[in-house]
């Protein structure tokens, strides 16, 4: 039985009062909550959220890190520093790093190599455009994420990997895959990993994320391989953020 897990991406959108009153919010409605939180928070405010969410249920995860140990490499953040406050998630590989910024899937798996070294939980974002979707290459997009990030650290790494199913055309948008598409990938993706190794296929969550929110997230979550969701808009109220947690 895979555990559930609802884990936040607040994105660049934060403030020394909103992590408050988020927080706060979303402590005060976790007796409820049976499923594992995390709150990816921006780098400057995970000190805060450390201490706000101490001897609670809720965990705390990064966003992004640099595949480096440590050295010249001006305004970037290391696995180390990230575990050093207390994070023991951290999103790789999330569509708008692969766009905005060109991580290509060598670097993402490089990521979560620095990542797994350092005792980190990578959060392994894939999905295709919807370019990529029309054009029928869905699988073809996601398989060659995940094969990048096998080939590096094997199959046996996925034991401490979550994979967030993301189609990039959900993301933000409004328009959530319908579970049946939804529902369609992650089965391509356990079959993936299932080709490599079938035990560690049937343990390796895979959230969903694009467009999730208190109204479709039961639907989504209740489907037989989806884990949980990778939630953006949605994670910056608490209200809605706890409903989510509570379905499936
Ligand atoms: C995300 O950025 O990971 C995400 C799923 O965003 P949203 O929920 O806003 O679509």
């Amino acid at each position: 039985m895979r555990r559930t897990i609802v884990a936040g991406n607040w994105k660049m959108n934060a403030s020394k009062e909103s992590v408050n009153k988020l927080i706060l919010g979303i402590l005060s409605g976790m007796s409820e909550v049976s499923s594992e939180v995390v709150v990816c928070a921006p780098f400057p405010y995970l000190s805060q959220v450390e201490a706000l969410i101490t001897h609670s249920q809720v965990k705390l995860g990064a966003q992004n890190l640099n595949a480096n140990p440590a050295g010249a490499f001006t305004g970037e953040v290391s696995a180390n520093m990230i575990k050093d406050f207390g994070a023991r998630y951290v999103i790789v590989g999330h569509s708008e790093r692969r766009s905005l910024y060109r991580e290509t899937s060598s670097l993402v798996a490089e990521k979560v190599k620095a990542a797994l070294d350092n005792d980190l939980t990578p959060l392994l974002c894939v999905g295709e455009s919807l370019e990529q979707r029309e054009a029928g290459e869905t699988e073809t997009v996601v398989a060659e994420q995940i094969n990048a990030v096998i080939e590096l650290v094997g199959i046996g790494a996925f034991r401490n990997i979550i994979i967030a199913y993301e189609p990039v055309w959900a993301i933000g948008t409004g328009k959530t895959a319908s579970p049946e598409q939804a529902q369609a990938v992650h089965l391509f993706i356990r079959s993936l990993l299932g080709e490599s190794n079938e035990s560690i296929a049937q343990g390796t969550p895979i959230l969903y994320g694009g467009s999730m929110n208190a109204g479709n997230a039961n639907e989504l979550i209740s489907c037989a391989d989806i884990d949980g969701g990778l939630i953006g808009g949605a994670a910056l109220k608490a209200e809605d953020f706890l409903q989510i947690c509570k379905a499936g």
